[in-house]
């Protein structure tokens, strides 16, 4: 982890990870002169484009949590979530707290790719 770049989380639900590919090629440029961090699942889907990615774990797992926690202690410059809003997820309680970090320590959140990329085109 290179500590001169700004670390952005990428989250996507089943629903949304190819529209997070899909964003993460669009970007690639930008993309590449940050940390990437990721919930394990959609960071090995995002790997696919070539961009270097830290996975963690997987959100049902605790992915969402440990990149709140990582928000909480100031390590995280944005996150991008794109949620499923027709989907029900077993750890909406982590889905919940990781926004509720976000906005309590306000740190920019996405939860589309309008906001996505203006974050990524305000911060990188
Ligand atoms: P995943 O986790 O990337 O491991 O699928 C995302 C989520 O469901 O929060």
């Amino acid at each position: 982890m290179d500590t001169t770049k700004r670390t952005i989380a990428l989250i996507a639900h089943d629903g949304k990870k190819a529209d997070m590919v899909g964003f993460v090629k669009d970007h690639l440029e930008h993309l590449r002169r940050a940390n990437i961090i990721a919930t394990g699942t959609t960071g090995s889907y995002v790997r696919q484009t070539g961009l270097e990615v830290e996975l963690k774990l997987s959100g049902p797992m605790g992915g969402d949590a440990q990149i709140a926690a990582l928000a909480a202690e100031g390590k995280v410059d944005a996150i991008i979530f794109f949620r499923d809003p027709l989907g029900k997820h077993a750890h909406e309680p982590d889905i919940q707290m990781l926004m509720r970090i976000a906005d309590l320590y306000n740190v920019p959140l996405a939860t589309n790719p309008g906001t996505g990329t203006l974050i990524i085109e305000g911060l990188i």
